[in-house]
């Protein structure tokens, strides 16, 4: 690749005055994010078929991303962490390197008719500089995945119920598809096109080349929904590549601590296979394994069956709305979880809902686990 020249992030004054610009803007946010999407479809209608039907969600997502980025628009290294891989996720979308120079065209004129008297020619240059980074490091990713297909086709072949709401989905890629246990992929399906949502995998690559999607489906989701109660062998999702960095080291030897709530389990069921399958090394993994309800906690004989086979897992159920009858400890499962500190040489995996991952972490934190051995794939840490 042909070097580039490097984009120096906005100065303190700089900052202020894009703060300044957003805050102006936030009252008209859905509005001002529209006005962009328009401007873009006018340069490059081509660019429409691009995006859902629906563009209230997109809106939304937009000016979210654009907080975040002023958020962190001192600190290059935390914006490379948070747009590299949303760059190689709009391959995944259709984008080319070509559309970000309109993009930041585009914006500064939504910018310029919403931001009020806190548009003006320093705001506006500040503006420019930090998107001309932001673009950078969306083209970043984007380039990085060239060689990769934006997407797989992958035809579901099994589809079973597990639990209330919950169905397993075993999909066949139509090519090879390179993962590893713990990482994810954005999905579609066919009933709701160009909306992505991004589902873990639930086991380990196999050694047929089959995929499964552990799937809740959520009050009034489109997606979860859809590939739940929809679904049938025969139809045919697609599949982005795989991303996130919940992955295990095996040349670290640490202990792994991992914190799986609901269908949470899946990409956390993975890792212990795969832990399995290259043999521990002497590590130790504990699996806290949460739940509402028993019913809700479907992996949890099988997981059981690996920890008397293998003596380095532990498996712990949790139950959040009161403990089992055979003794299962109530409570949620980051309060449980903290109980057993210290973890002292361990490594944290959370997966599952928001609240939890978000509230697990923190427990972690406040035993001493240190930032960088606690990992999870939400955006905003
Ligand atoms: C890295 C990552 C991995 C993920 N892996 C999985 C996975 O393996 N299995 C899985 O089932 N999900 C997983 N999710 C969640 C998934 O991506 C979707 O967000 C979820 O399925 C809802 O999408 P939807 O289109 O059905 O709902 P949307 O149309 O996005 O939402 C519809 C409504 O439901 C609400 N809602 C959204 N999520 C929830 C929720 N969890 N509980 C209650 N209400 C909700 C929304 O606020 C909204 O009002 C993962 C998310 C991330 C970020």
């Amino acid at each position: 690749m042909r070097p580039v020249a490097p984009v120096e992030p906005p100065d303190a004054a700089e900052l202020a005055s894009i703060r300044a610009v957003l805050a102006a803007v936030q009252p008209v946010a859905d509005r001002t994010m529209a006005q962009f999407h328009a401007l873009m479809f006018l340069r490059h209608p081509e660019l429409r078929a691009v995006f859902p039907a629906a563009m209230d969600e997109q809106r939304q997502l937009l000016f979210r991303a654009l907080q975040e980025c002023v958020r962190h628009g001192d600190d290059p290294a935390a914006l490379r962490a948070h747009l590299v891989p949303l760059g190689r996720r709009h391959h995944t979308y259709g984008a080319l390197p070509g559309y970000y120079a309109s993009a930041e065209e585009c914006l500064v004129q939504a910018l310029a008719r919403y931001g009020g008297d806190a548009w003006d020619e320093r705001a506006e240059a500040a503006w420019r500089r930090l998107l001309a980074l932001v673009s950078r490091l969306l083209v970043e990713g984007l380039e990085e995945t060239r060689a990769t297909p934006a997407w797989w086709q992958a035809e579901v072949v099994g589809h079973r119920q597990a639990a209330d709401d919950v169905a397993v989905l075993t999909l066949r890629p139509d090519q090879a598809y390179p993962y590893r246990a713990g990482q994810y992929a954005a999905v579609e399906t066919p009933w709701w096109p160009r909306v992505w949502r991004p589902y873990s995998f639930g086991s380990a690559p196999r050694a047929d080349g089959l995929l499964t999607l552990h799937v809740k489906a959520v009050p009034a989701g489109w997606v979860s929904n859809a590939l739940v109660h929809r679904a049938r062998p025969g139809d045919v999702l697609r599949l982005g590549p795989a991303e996130g960095g919940m992955t295990v080291n095996h040349s670290s030897g640490e202990n792994l601590l991992c914190l799986g709530g609901g269908t949470g389990i899946g990409p956390i069921a993975a890792l212990v296979e795969e832990v399995a399958a290259h043999g521990p090394g002497g590590r130790r993994v504990e699996v806290f394994y949460g739940a509402r309800r028993a019913a809700g906690l479907y992996r949890l004989p099988e997981l059981r069956e690996l920890a008397v086979r293998h003596p380095w897992l532990t498996v712990r159920a949790v139950l959040s709305e009161g403990g089992g009858a055979d003794g299962t400890p109530a409570g949620e499962l980051p309060d449980v979880v903290a109980r057993y500190a210290p973890w002292h040489g361990y490594a944290a995996y959370l997966s599952g809902p928001e609240a939890m991952v978000r509230a697990g972490a923190a427990a972690l934190r406040r035993c001493g686990m240190p930032a960088d051995a606690v990992r999870h794939d939400l955006a905003g840490d």
